[in-house]
């Protein structure tokens, strides 16, 4: 627990959010500032702050095994979904704990922006 981090402070229930999957390794929440009509933050309980900083390689599956048992579990499988990791300020981070967006509902291009 970093009292600094904002998702740190969700996940022990210190400041508010939309969970939509919760277990002991990992949460679900639904992006305060969606990108698609489905927009959720797949983030691990414990406190990492990148993906660089990732040193048990087993915790991709578990944020990717939650990323695509929940798009099957909300129905948006048909519709397909993009998964996306930023790392880094030049990529796009903005929060320092890691998190893997799941993004649905829209057409996406590609590359991205
Ligand atoms: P990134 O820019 O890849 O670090 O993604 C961080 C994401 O966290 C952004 O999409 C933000 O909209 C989202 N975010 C920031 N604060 C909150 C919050 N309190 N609850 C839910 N999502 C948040
Ligand atoms: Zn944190």
């Amino acid at each position: 627990m970093n009292g600094d981090c904002v998702f740190c402070r969700i996940l022990d229930g210190e400041l508010p959010a939309h969970f939509v999957y919760k277990d002991e390794k990992v949460a679900v929440i639904r992006d305060i500032n969606p990108q698609a009509p489905t927009h959720l933050l797949v983030i691990p309980r414990e406190h990492i702050s990148s993906a660089d900083q990732v040193e048990d390689p087993s915790l991709w599956s578990v944020l990717m095994g939650t990323a695509t048992k929940v798009a099957r579990d909300l129905g948006l499988v048909e519709d397909g979904y993009r998964v996306v990791v930023n790392c880094g300020d030049r990529a796009g981070q903005t929060v320092h704990h890691l998190h893997v967006h799941l993004l649905s509902g829209r057409f996406f291009q590609w590359p991205p922006g």
